[in-house]
């Protein structure tokens, strides 16, 4: 761990995607700026995407190698420190304080704090994993063997991901799922169904019903389900969705509303003090304020944000996309995906396999689902740009804008 310093020019809070991006950004404005990386995990900054993917499904893909330290370790300027939790900043005396009481003072702040799995009455242990970082990563992989058995708990993001890569390692998957099916916040009915079909096709045991309580039972977990349903397993992740990290924010007087607001150039409210990634409520140019827990987002965002603590006046003015894989399938996705809006399924052959499925609301395409729809996500934008304009009349015409492949 790097000895830390009294003061910095730059202090970010947060050992994660979105800081890793902002010393880029830093860099490619200020060649020599002194710079802290605060982070609470024992790990250094990891590319999360192969957490649940690379990780369990490439042979040759290795924790190492999903590191985003590299530059940062590289840089002698550059104190890259683990395992350290500030604890408050006060944007007035431009210092934050540790949780041993260290004062550390900066002229630039940048917040990039992630989110946090919400948790349910089931702790965190050694076989509950809260699926976010490389030592959950570890911890899962060290019980998750061939023929063991794992519950996982939500059909969301998260949930969907790690299934898909546990049964392709032929773990045997429990998946407990509070709505119907598999990510049907989300996708269209049938291809949720369809999901949820796969998911069973491989092998995987579908429970319905919402977690009461649960606990580590030494060589297991139980779970109870509200209709007194027992799941006995090797081990147990949830995936229930994030909450943004903002207690920081909150503390300092800082404005959040389910996130710390910031402007076009990521400032927060409080002077010299940024926010970036998964914890920032941005002025997105073509959607509006919003929140999003995307990888792409982290990294453009926290660059965008190191850059403007060094003096750049760009602005952020991009609408980042997301993607993911499951089973045998992949997308990619922009925008607002939530099934609440209208939507247009437009499906290659009328067969739910590849397909665009179009998100609106008054006639504006919010957002864009590329099913085993590749190279497309700069037309979904474009889309999105052209109909804030001129709002689509009859959305039935939207099928066939984005070719099917
Ligand atoms: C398993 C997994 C797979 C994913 N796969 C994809 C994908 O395929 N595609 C995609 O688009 N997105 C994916 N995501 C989402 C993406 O990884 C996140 O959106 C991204 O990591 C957010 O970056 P961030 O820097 O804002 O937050 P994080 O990467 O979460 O980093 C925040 C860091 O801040 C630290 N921290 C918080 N508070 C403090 C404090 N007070 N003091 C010190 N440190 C603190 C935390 O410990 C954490 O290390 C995935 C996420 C996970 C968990």
């Amino acid at each position: 761990m790097s000895q830390i310093k009294e003061s910095y020019d730059y202090v970010i809070v947060g050992g994660g995607v979105a800081a890793a991006s902002a010393v880029k950004g830093i860099r490619s404005e200020d060649s020599s700026g002194t710079v802290a990386v605060l982070g609470s995990e024992p790990d250094k900054p990891v590319y999360r995407p192969a957490l649940s993917k690379d990780l369990w499904l490439k042979d040759d893909a290795t924790l190492e190698g999903s590191s985003l330290a590299g530059d940062l370790d590289d840089d002698d300027a550059v104190d890259l420190v683990t395992d350290t939790t500030v604890t408050a900043i006060d944007p007035d005396a431009h210092v934050v304080r540790l949780a041993d009481g260290t004062a550390v003072s900066y002229g630039k702040l940048l917040l990039a704090t992630g989110a946090e799995p919400r948790q349910l009455s089931l702790a965190p242990s050694a076989r509950v994993v809260y699926y976010r970082t490389a030592a959950d990563y570890q911890r899962l992989r060290a019980v998750a063997a061939p023929g063991s058995h794992v519950a996982v708990v939500g059909g969301g993001y998260i949930g969907s991901e790690i299934t898909s890569a546990l049964v392709q390692n032929d773990v045997q998957v429990t998946l407990v799922l509070d709505l119907e099916d598999v990510q049907e916040q989300m996708f269209p009915r049938a291809l949720a169904a369809t999901l949820t079909k796969d998911f069973a096709d491989r092998g995987v045991t579908i429970v319905h019903g919402s977690v009461e309580r649960g606990e580590e039972t030494g060589d297991g977990v139980r779970i109870r389900l509200a209709d007194g349903t027992d799941i006995v397993a090797d081990a147990a992740v949830v995936g229930v969705g994030v909450l943004p990290r903002t207690g920081l924010a909150e503390a300092a007087g800082l404005e959040v509303d389910n996130g710390i607001v910031v402007d076009e150039h990521l400032r927060t409210s409080a002077e010299d003090v940024y926010a970036a990634g998964d914890v920032a409520l941005y002025p997105d140019v073509l959607l509006g304020r919003r929140r999003v827990e995307h990888v792409d987002h982290a990294e453009k965002s926290g660059e965008l944000a190191g850059k403007a603590m060094a003096g750049s006046d760009d602005t952020y003015d991009y609408t980042p996309f997301f993607w993911s894989d499951i089973l045998d399938h992949g997308y990619e996705a922009i925008g607002e995906t939530k099934s609440s809006l209208d939507m247009v399924e437009d499906w290659k052959d009328g067969e739910i396999g590849t397909g665009v499925v179009y998100y609106l609301a008054s006639g504006q395409v919010r957002g864009v689902l590329l099913w085993n729809v590749w190279d497309s996500v700069d037309a979904a934008r474009e889309l999105i740009a052209e109909t804030a304009k001129e709002p689509v009349a009859d959305p039935e015409t939207l099928r066939g804008r984005i070719p099917l492949g």
